[in-house]
């Protein structure tokens, strides 16, 4: 058998990271197991000592059980995990044990990117990342694809990236993410503009040095370009795939739920909900577990954009952090998003904020507030972060059609702008 690939620890110096136990993990994610996780359950007996099943199968594959309210079956009052307790922590699922890490194979190594669905990511708490890296060896020996080198990358459609291709556009946004002399809206807007021009270019007869060329002659545009290429406000089919996009990244149905009503009436409650969104008037459905409950669309449309948030320098940090850990990370494209080209992945992360700038308006609307801080922010990433490259719907061809049309028309920097 080939030998490994060396994991590499996430190179954004100043993120940290150790658990917490908050358990909002086990509050919310459904855990898909594998066979060595089975096997772990049958030899801790819990079915006998517990009296109830610890597994569902849903749509042909096995999951921990959840608890009507989404909890993971083993989290006990004390907000700990059960089997960590009694068994340690090497004895967890595979997927529990590695959150928030997520292994990203590449054709070289494997990178490890962070999740900021956990809260310790997001607030930047614990150790540095590399005292992870022996954990993580063990860990990925019982996952071991994503030790396995992938196919070369794609760079745009159909258009497999050449050698130093992708670690131009790695470079670029990590410097640019990093300047401190950009404000929060020109930064976003920026990286709208770029990620757009060059998903409207030509590269197939742009390679190599000219691509590398053409990508450096971009980012040296910035960020005076974007006040010569002023945009108007989004348009309201604009406003309305931004609010699409944010019912994406928000439903989640529970397995639990799934089950106890049936099939047709959980599509059939998507549906409205969906639609509902797509109208914006009124108040916000359902989503999430109430995570918007009462918000109506207007006060979220009326509300200000972040920049005018007293928490703005925080959230600008918050979201340029976020930003390189997806990049070099490996999530944003690639075998770390649905498979995705880079372009189309820069794209995505360009929506993503979008989405988690509205999400964070609303959460504000709730408090009663007319502006978000940065802990509307951070619980807004949490939500976004939460779906991005894990939920299947996103890689799928509907996301796919709405990047395409936000690319028109400047449809991304509008609802950037609007919402940052
Ligand atoms: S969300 Fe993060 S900090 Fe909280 S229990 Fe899960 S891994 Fe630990």
């Amino acid at each position: 058998m080939d030998r490994p690939l060396p994991i590499l620890s996430l190179p954004v110096r100043e993120q940290r990271y150790s658990c917490h136990g908050c358990g909002n993990c086990c509050k919310d994610f459904t855990v898909q197991l594998r066979e060595r996780d089975l096997q772990k359950l049958r030899e801790q007996r819990w079915e006998e000592r517990l009296g109830e099943p610890v597994t569902v199968e849903f749509r042909d594959r096995i999951w921990l059980r959840q608890r009507e309210d989404g909890s993971c079956v083993f989290l006990q009052e004390d907000g700990k995990c059960r089997i960590h307790a009694e068994f340690g922590f090497a004895e967890k699922p595979t997927a529990c044990q590695l959150f928030p890490f997520v292994l990203v194979p590449d054709e070289t190594r494997t990178r490890a990117g962070l999740s900021f669905a956990c809260q310790s990511v997001r607030e930047n708490k614990g150790a540095q990342l590399s005292t992870h890296l022996a954990e993580l060896e063990r860990m990925s020996a019982d996952i071991p694809e994503t030790r396995r080198a992938t196919d070369v990358l794609l760079l745009a459609e159909a258009l497999h990236a050449k050698p130093g291709e992708i670690a131009c556009l790695e470079a670029v946004v990590d410097v640019w993410f990093s300047r401190t002399d950009i404000t929060l809206r020109d930064r976003w807007d920026g990286f709208a503009w770029l990620s757009t021009s060059l998903a409207r270019a030509q590269l197939r007869s742009v390679r190599e040095t000219r691509f590398k060329d053409l990508v450096q002659l971009l980012a040296s545009a910035l960020p005076e370009e974007l006040h010569q290429l002023g945009v108007d406000r989004a348009t309201k089919r604009q406003s309305k795939l931004l609010r699409q996009g944010v019912f994406a990244r928000l439903e989640d149905v529970k397995i639990s739920s799934a089950k106890s009503k049936g099939r047709l009436r959980v599509v059939l409650g998507q549906l409205l909900r969906s639609a509902r969104f797509s109208r914006g008037k009124g108040v916000i459905p359902n989503v999430a577990q109430g995570f918007l409950e009462g918000v109506r669309f207007e006060v979220v449309a009326a509300s200000a954009p972040l920049s005018d948030s007293p928490d703005a320098n925080e959230i600008d940090m918050l979201f340029s952090r976020y930003a390189r850990a997806m990049v070099l990370g490996g999530r944003a494209w690639g075998a770390g998003y649905y498979g995705w080209p880079a372009v189309r992945g820069m794209q995505a992360l360009a929506l993503n904020i979008a989405c988690t700038a509205w999400v964070a308006r609303a959460r504000a609307a709730k408090q009663g507030r007319s502006v978000a801080l940065i802990s509307d922010v951070e619980d807004a990433l949490g939500r976004i972060d939460r779906a991005a490259g894990r939920a299947p719907w996103l890689g799928a061809v509907g996301e796919r059609v709405r990047l395409d049309y936000l690319r028109l028309d400047d449809g991304l920097r509008r609802i950037l702008r609007d919402s940052i």
